[in-house]
């Protein structure tokens, strides 16, 4: 089993995604687990802050360390013995996730991830308490909550037991350094247009060749970076 502990102020944004296809069952079997650890409860003072003024100037809050440490502790609780494999950050300035990386974490038993909020988080934070700062992609998002719950789909499929076997990952773009071959279902004619005859020829072995030449194809036109890297 695979857990993930959550550090959010909005636990709530996790409801739906979770709630349905391959995430849910994967919760509901025991393989995946979600544990969410609300920032805005180990708050500061009267008001329970977790934000506050940049040393230094201008604009924006910064998370404060203080309520993220905390909850962190309350993660080291939950966990018992043993430590969590990863405290990972998201973070415009992290390492870009790959289907590798995601594959990798997935033999992990727990991954703590932490969302920020506002301008960022103080780097005291990414200094001591992070091993690893992950991001979805260079453009910035409002809040690591999207970012995490990409992290956590990318990753639990890859969990042996996630997909089903008719859902197999192997052919998915990314898992050969390629992308994916395109695909077509019924009818085979549709406002004028078929589908190409050798998927409906029958021979296994040509239509396995046609898809490693579409995927090539594909990847040249759409992602010649990705080729270069293969
Ligand atoms: N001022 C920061 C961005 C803050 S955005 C900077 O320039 O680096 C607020 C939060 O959203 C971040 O702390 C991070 O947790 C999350 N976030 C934004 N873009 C992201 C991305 N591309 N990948 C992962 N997390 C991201």
């Amino acid at each position: 089993m695979i857990h993930f502990h959550i550090l959010t102020l909005f636990p709530e944004m996790f409801t739906s995604p979770f709630a349905q296809g391959v995430l849910s069952r994967a919760q509901r079997n025991g393989i995946v687990k979600l544990s969410f650890y609300n920032i805005r409860d180990y708050g500061q003072g009267l008001h329970k802050s977790v934000d506050d003024y940049p040393y230094g100037g201008g604009r924006g809050m910064l998370m404060m360390y203080k309520p993220i440490s905390l909850a962190l502790n309350a993660v080291e609780f939950v966990i018992g013995d043993g430590v969590a494999d990863h405290v990972i950050l998201m973070s415009p300035q992290g390492k870009l996730l790959t289907q590798s990386i995601a594959q990798s974490l997935a033999s992990s038993q727990n991954i703590v991830l932490i969302s920020g909020r506002y301008e960022g988080i103080d780097n005291r934070v990414t200094e001591n308490l992070v091993s690893n700062e992950i991001s979805v992609g260079d453009y910035v998002v409002s809040g690591g909550e999207l970012p995490s719950m990409v992290l956590i789909d990318a990753v639990s499929r890859c969990v042996p037991g996630v997909l089903g076997s008719d859902e197999s990952a192997f052919d998915d773009s990314h898992s050969r350094g390629l992308l994916e071959y395109p695909q077509y279902t019924r009818p085979a004619m549709i406002d004028g247009h078929s589908v190409p005859d050798v998927l409906l020829s029958g021979n296994h072995a040509e239509i396995e060749q046609w898809r490693l030449g579409k995927a090539l194809q594909r990847t040249r036109e759409m992602r010649p970076d990705l080729l270069s890297e293969a």
